[in-house]
């Protein structure tokens, strides 16, 4: 997440105007860095995955600014974030984890160009999910640019993984899926009804050791309750909001 523990806007009661996708075959949720994936999505990832959904990561940076350390060893620091990122999309899909694919752009330098699209697209393309998950590119006052751009990859993504004629040379089939959901949405209209996999949220957030200081503040026991009791907290706020016991929001894009 690099630096700021991202919160869920508490949208207005009536914003929300739909609940609860069918269950994909096939997902993927595309982030800036790793473990933004478990922030935005993870509790509606284990529902789908223990319900037979295969979900499949895709993280565009190498994580390599996810530090306060001026000293770290960057190199080593982005290696061992790729251990822990598998080791959370275990923890959240279990046997039902997919790939984890690393586009490896340096933190903080992520673009939303024409090469990176193509990237995005052949993920699609070749993983062929039905539902794709990102971040919302639209989000107003968001300062991280990474955060942005691979909101951006992932819409543009989308638009040229459906059609034929956009990145013809990859030699594959064109890929449409059935539905986006934005997360950290500025307008958030989607729900996802999460009670019972906030602990599968929390755990698959703690396999991300390496934040624990900058992003979760938590570098101690005392200090870890708190972060859990913070998401906690806010995803059973959701759910009060909405009458259900706890929750996931999103921006939902159909019709792709
Ligand atoms: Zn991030």
């Amino acid at each position: 997440m690099n630096s700021n523990e991202p919160g869920q806007p508490v949208p207005e009661a009536t914003a929300i105007t739909s609940r609860n996708l069918p269950t994909p075959r096939i997902a993927l949720a595309i982030g800036a860095h790793p473990d933004d994936v478990e922030f935005g999505c993870g509790a509606t990832l284990a529902k789908w995955a223990a319900a037979g959904c295969v979900v499949h990561h895709l993280v565009c940076t190498d994580g390599s600014k996810g530090t306060w350390d001026p000293h770290a060893d960057t190199p080593a620091l982005a290696a061992r974030r790729q251990v822990e990122q598998r080791e959370a999309a275990r923890r959240l899909a279990g046997a039902r984890a997919g790939e984890v694919v690393f586009l490896g752009y340096v933190d903080g330098e992520l673009g939303s160009d024409l090469e990176a699209r193509g990237r995005v697209a052949l993920a699609i393309r070749r993983l062929r999910p039905d539902v794709v998950l990102g971040h919302d590119p639209w989000k107003r006052y968001r300062l991280h640019p990474d955060h942005r751009h691979a909101g951006l990859l992932t819409c543009d993504g989308i638009v040229a993984a459906r059609d034929p004629h956009f990145f013809p040379d990859q030699g594959i089939a064109h890929h449409r899926p059935e539905h986006l959901l934005l997360f950290e949405a500025d307008a958030p209209d989607h729900l996802e009804e999460v009670d019972g996999w906030i602990d599968h949220k929390l755990a698959a957030l703690e396999a991300h050791e390496s934040q624990f200081e900058s992003t979760m503040k938590a570098i101690d026991e005392s200090q870890l309750d708190s972060f859990r009791a913070r998401i906690r907290g806010r995803l059973t706020g959701l759910g009060v909001d909405h009458g259900v016991g706890a929750a996931e929001v999103f921006k939902l894009i159909s019709d792709l």
